[in-house]
């Protein structure tokens, strides 16, 4: 990458740079200045890179429709926007160190969703045409941890977790997930996009996002990332939770906690 040649991004681009994070509220800074160049010489955007970048956009705003009304209905608080941050290879979170074997993943303390370039060809390798309706689902799985955040359910189960067995732990987190699923689903009935959701590209989508992983609840835990010792839950479940979002289109439809009895 960046054999391009162009070392200087040039006004152009730096306007252009300016203009994709304003427009689309994406942070792509750490895309321009990504490692392995020499610091100070941020490289050119993509066609590809724009092509990402837009569909990302796309979908968080079309989030922000959905959450925009519906977490302040619950909350009686303005919904505090998640900010996304594309990158290539490695970037900082505010959760530590972010690279792209980690997969996509939504960080609590700074509400941010990170998304590396390589999630999107990993999908499209997977999926063919399918690969949209995948990664749009796992962008909208991510803000689904953000909304988690903002109703005040991601500190809770953090903070039980800590004082859990191990295997009461896991399953916090399996609830957690098929939550996030679900407020997916949300965004999915609403969706402006042509993603033909039908039950058999959604099983696709799901088996190949989770083959792709996610996710920062372990960091936000305050430990390293073990992707063994936490599960998503089954492929089943998670289909059948992001359903309910779609079908129901509410958070109150969403509740896998209330359904397991806490
Ligand atoms: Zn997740």
């Amino acid at each position: 990458m960046g054999s391009g040649g162009a070392g200087s991004i040039g006004l152009v681009g730096m306007l252009a740079v300016l203009a994709f994070g304003y427009f689309f509220g994406i942070d792509i800074s750490p895309l321009v200045s990504e490692t392995g160049q020499s610091p100070g010489q941020p490289r050119e955007l993509t066609a590809e890179d724009r092509q990402m970048g837009d569909f990302a956009g796309v979908i968080l705003r079309e989030t922000e429709t959905v959450f925009g009304e519906a977490v302040p209905a619950v909350t009686g608080r303005a919904y505090g926007e998640p900010q996304m941050v594309l990158y290539s290879g490695v970037t900082q979170s505010g959760c530590g160190g972010a690279s792209a074997q980690m997969g996509p993943f939504y960080c609590p303390a700074d509400q941010r969703i990170y998304l590396d370039t390589d999630f999107f060809k990993v999908m499209s390798q997977r999926m063919g045409a399918g690969g949209d309706l995948a990664a749009a689902y796992v962008i909208a799985h991510e803000v689904g941890h953000h909304v988690q955040n903002q109703l005040g359910i991601l500190p809770k189960v953090t903070q039980m977790r800590q004082s859990a067995s191990k295997e009461d732990s896991n399953y916090l987190s399996v609830l957690t997930e098929l939550q996030a699923d679900c407020f997916a689903g949300m965004w999915a009935r609403s969706s402006t996009q042509d993603l033909r959701i039908d039950r058999d590209d959604l099983a696709e989508a799901i088996n190949a996002a989770a083959a792709v992983g996610d996710d920062a609840l372990m960091q936000s835990a305050g430990r390293a990332v073990v992707p063994d010792a936490f599960t998503h839950g089954s492929s089943a479940d998670r289909q059948k939770w992001f359903l309910r979002g779609y079908e129901g289109g509410t958070l109150s439809s969403c509740n896998s906690f209330a359904e397991a009895g806490l």
